[in-house]
C-alpha cells in the first residue's frame, strides 16, 4: 500500500472504531441470542431449526468477512478501495498470527420443515469471545441489522429512518465507506464528522429510551 494512501485505511479503522462500542452496548446482546431474534421474523416458523452440533453464527457465516463489496454505491465505487482492502488483509494477517486456530469452525442443524439436515461453517474470525477483528471487520460485518434489530432502533428514534438508514445500509455506512475509498481528504474528514454526529445522535436516543425504561438493554426490552 502506497503512504500516500495509508490515511484512507485510517480513516475506514476510525469508522468501525467509532461503531465497535455502539454494537457492543447496544446491540451485541441481539447477535448473542440470535435465533431468539429471527424468531420473530413472520417466516421464523417455517425457518425453525434445532441446532445439532456446535454454535449457531447468526450473520457471521463462511466468507461473511471478507466481502468489500459496497451495495447501491454508483458501479466505479461498488467496492471499498483497493488499497483498503490490501492494508486490511494485511493487518488482519499480522494480528491473528498469535491466535492461529482462535477462529472458524462449523455447525449442523436439522430444519423442521424438510427434516433437512443442513451443515454450515462459520466465518474463520469468528471465535467464541465474539468476532477476533476488531476495528478490520469487513463492510458487511458493520453495515447490515436485521429486520427485528432495525425496528427496534425505530422505535427508539421514532420512526426516523432517515437516522437507522436502511436495512442493508445501517447510517448509510456503504455511502461513507464510498467517500473514505474514493473522495479527497477533506470531504472524507467532513464524513467522519457527520457520520460520528449520527452516531452520536442514535447512541443518545437509545440511552435516553432505555434510562426512561430503567432497563439496560434494548433486546430484554423488546423480547418481552
Ligand atoms: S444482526 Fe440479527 S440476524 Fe445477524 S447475528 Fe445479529 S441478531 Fe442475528
Ligand atoms: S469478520 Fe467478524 S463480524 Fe464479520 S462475519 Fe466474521 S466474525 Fe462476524
Amino acid at each position: 500500500m502506497s503512504v500516500n494512501s495509508e490515511w484512507r485505511l485510517a480513516a475506514y479503522k476510525e469508522l468501525v472504531s467509532y461503531l465497535n462500542p455502539f454494537f457492543s452496548i447496544y446491540l451485541g446482546d441481539y447477535c448473542r441470542n440470535c435465533r431468539q431474534v429471527i424468531g420473530r421474523l413472520p417466516e421464523a416458523v417455517e425457518e425453525s431449526i434445532d441446532l445439532l452440533e456446535g454454535v449457531y453464527p447468526g450473520c457471521c457465516h463462511r466468507g461473511a468477512g471478507d466481502i468489500f463489496r459496497l451495495e447501491g454505491e454508483k458501479p466505479e465505487r461498488a467496492y471499498l478501495a483497493p488499497e483498503i482492502v490490501i492494508g486490511l488483509q494485511s493487518e488482519r494477517q499480522q494480528k491473528l498470527l498469535p491466535l492461529s486456530g482462535a477462529g472458524g469452525g462449523s455447525y449442523s442443524f436439522r430444519r423442521h420443515r424438510d427434516g433437512a439436515l443442513v451443515k454450515g461453517a462459520h466465518c474463520c474470525y469468528f471465535a467464541e469471545q465474539g468476532c477476533l477483528l476488531g476495528d478490520l471487520k469487513g463492510p458487511l460485518c458493520i453495515d447490515f441489522i436485521c429486520p427485528p434489530m432495525r425496528s427496534d432502533l425505530l422505535v427508539v428514534c421514532a420512526g426516523d429512518d432517515c437516522l437507522v438508514g436502511p436495512e442493508h445500509d445501517f447510517l448509510f455506512i456503504y455511502r461513507s465507506l464510498a467517500i473514505i475509498s474514493y473522495d479527497d481528504r477533506d470531504e472524507v474528514e467532513r464524513d467522519l464528522e457527520l457520520f460520528r454526529r449520527r452516531l452520536q445522535a442514535l447512541k443518545e436516543r437509545c440511552r435516553a429510551f432505555l434510562a426512561e425504561r430503567q432497563s439496560q438493554s434494548l433486546y430484554s426490552l423488546f423480547s418481552d
